[in-house]
């Protein structure tokens, strides 16, 4: 017996049952009637089948979209955020530079360069915590320039300030590396030396005097020009402005003696 005709697929399955309800041979089959019910039912199926399918397809399509959208947006979410902390870093950079600037210039006086008064304050109460705890002396030195009132007068107040300046240039120069100067206010500088006995302060604050003393022009000014020093060495439990209302007394009396000199407490 000869196997039975398989079908490629529906469709030839399909066309082979049309051919055969359209062959007039066939026309009083009692098959052709349900033959024609069961294709109807079939194509109808089918047709319901397709719909769902495509029906499906969307909706896989749209869900597709929605992802790779999603993760776009989630990519240029994270680029916005890096761009973000960018900035912040920059913003945070440029306030720590700002806050240094700001303090440095807290810290010293324009005019000099020197630190300023605040600047001394600091040292001398860091000098003063470093003494208490390993009980080495300083020294401190004030001086006040001679008659500064009468450069003033007599050639003007910007050659005042370049005085001043030069005077600035001299004490710094006539100091040892771990001394601090600083401006005290107007014409009156503090020196403060560390570890540093009566007798060797002396040494140094006379060497910084005679420098001053030989300041002869600014620019093109001649000028003349002397200082007076009142120095005082820190003493035992004493607080800085112990020590520095010693220093002011010693430089009243040089002032009294005749300027130009340095008297000690
Ligand atoms: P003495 O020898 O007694 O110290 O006399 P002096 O003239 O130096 O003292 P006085 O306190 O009478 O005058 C100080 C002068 O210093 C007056 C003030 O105008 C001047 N001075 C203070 N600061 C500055 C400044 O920054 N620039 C200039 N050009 N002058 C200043
Ligand atoms: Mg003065
Ligand atoms: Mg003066």
């Amino acid at each position: 017996m000869a196997p039975p005709k398989t079908y490629g697929d529906d469709l030839e399955l399909v066309a082979t049952i049309q051919a055969l309800l359209a062959d007039p041979a066939q026309r009083d089959s009692p098959l052709r009637e349900p033959l024609e019910q069961l294709l109807g039912h079939f194509q109808g199926q089918r047709e319901r089948l397709e719909r769902l399918v495509r029906i499906s397809d969307g909706y896989h399509h749209v869900a597709r979209e929605q992802r790779l959208s999603l993760v776009e947006q989630y990519d240029k979410q994270v680029r916005r955020l890096e761009k973000l902390v960018r900035i912040s870093d920059r913003y945070q950079n440029s306030l720590r530079e700002l806050s240094l600037a700001l303090r440095d210039a807290a810290m010293h006086d324009s005019l000099t360069g020197l630190g300023n008064r605040r600047y001394l304050m600091e040292r001398l109460r860091e000098e003063n915590d470093r003494t208490l705890r390993l009980g080495r002396g300083f020294a401190v030195a004030i001086m006040d320039v001679d008659h500064f009132k009468l450069v003033n007068d007599e050639h003007g107040h910007e050659v005042g300030d370049l005085v001043l300046q030069a005077i600035a240039r001299a004490v710094e120069t006539g100091l040892r590396k771990y001394d601090h100067c600083g401006r005290w206010g107007g014409e009156e500088f503090l020196m403060l030396l560390p570890e540093t006995p009566l007798d060797q302060a002396l040494v140094i604050v006379e060497r910084i005097r005679h420098a001053v003393s030989t300041i002869d022009r600014v620019g093109e000014q001649r000028v003349a020009l002397t200082a007076s020093f009142g120095l005082a060495e820190h003493h035992g439990e004493e607080g800085f402005s112990a020590t520095i209302s010693r220093a002011d007394q010693a430089l009243y009396a040089a002032k009294a003696a005749g300027r130009n000199r340095v008297a000690s407490a």
